[in-house]
C-alpha cells in the first residue's frame, strides 16, 4: 500500500509564495486522493503490489490493462506530488546550494542558471491546461526541460525527473487565479537545490 508522505514543513511555511490553504487542500485532498485511488487500482492485482512506484510508471505496459489508466493517472499523481513537496523548502535556496556536478551540467547544457530558469518557466507557461514542468535526465544522462499533460511524467518517457512543478490550477488558483507566470516565478524562489542535487546524483547511479 502506498502512503501519503508527510510534508517536511508546515502548510503555511511557504507563504507568501504559496499560501497555506492551497498547500493543505493540495496535500490532504488532491495528493491523498491520488494515493487512495492508486491503492484501489492495485487492489485486485497482488502481483503488482510489490513494485516501486518508479517501476510501475516506467513500465506501464507491464501493468494489466484493466488497471493501467488508473495507475498512469493516480500513480503519476502520487509520484509527482511526492517529488514536488521534496523540491520545495521555506525561503528557498540559491546557486550556492547546487552540487558542483549539477551546476556544471546546468552550465554545459543551458549556459547558466538564469537560462535554465527561463527555459523552465517557458515550459511551465506553455503547458496548455493541466500538467507539469520538469527538469530531468534523459536516457543519455543529459539534462532536459520538458512538460507533460495531466499526471504524466518523464519516467513514462524513459527519463528521470529531478525537479518538477505542478501547473494544475488547483496548485495556485486561490492565490494567483489566472496568473500562472507569477506562481511559476514564486516557485523558483522556493527550490530546495540540495534536494534537487541529491536527485541528480542519485539518478546517475
Ligand atoms: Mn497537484
Amino acid at each position: 500500500m502506498f502512503q501519503l508522505p508527510e510534508l517536511g514543513f508546515a502548510y503555511n511555511a511557504l507563504e507568501p509564495n504559496i499560501d497555506g490553504r492551497t498547500m493543505e487542500i493540495h496535500h490532504t485532498k488532491h495528493h491523498q486522493g491520488y494515493t487512495n485511488k492508486l491503492n484501489a487500482a492495485l487492489e485486485s492485482h497482488p502481483d503488482q503490489q510489490s513494485k516501486s512506484i518508479e517501476d510501475l510508471l516506467r513500465n506501464l505496459n507491464q501493468v494489466p490493462e484493466s488497471a493501467r489508466m488508473s495507475v498512469r493517472n493516480n500513480g503519476g499523481g502520487f509520484y509527482n506530488h511526492s517529488l514536488f513537496w521534496e523540491v520545495l523548502t521555506p525561503g528557498g535556496q540559491g546557486q550556492e546550494n547546487i552540487a558542483p556536478q549539477l551546476l556544471e551540467a546546468i552550465q554545459d547544457r543551458f549556459g547558466d542558471l538564469e537560462s535554465l530558469h527561463q527555459q523552465f518557466s517557458e515550459a511551465a507557461g506553455k503547458r496548455f491546461g493541466s500538467g507539469w514542468a520538469w527538469l530531468s535526465l534523459d536516457s543519455a544522462g543529459k539534462l532536459v526541460v520538458t512538460s507533460t499533460p495531466n499526471q504524466d511524467n518523464p519516467l513514462m518517457e524513459g527519463m528521470t525527473p529531478i525537479l518538477g512543478l505542478d501547473v494544475w490550477e488547483h496548485a495556485y488558483y486561490l492565490n494567483y487565479q489566472n496568473r500562472r507566470p507569477d506562481y511559476v516565478s514564486a516557485f523558483w524562489d522556493l527550490i530546495n537545490w540540495n534536494k534537487v542535487s541529491d536527485n541528480y546524483l542519485n539518478a546517475q547511479k
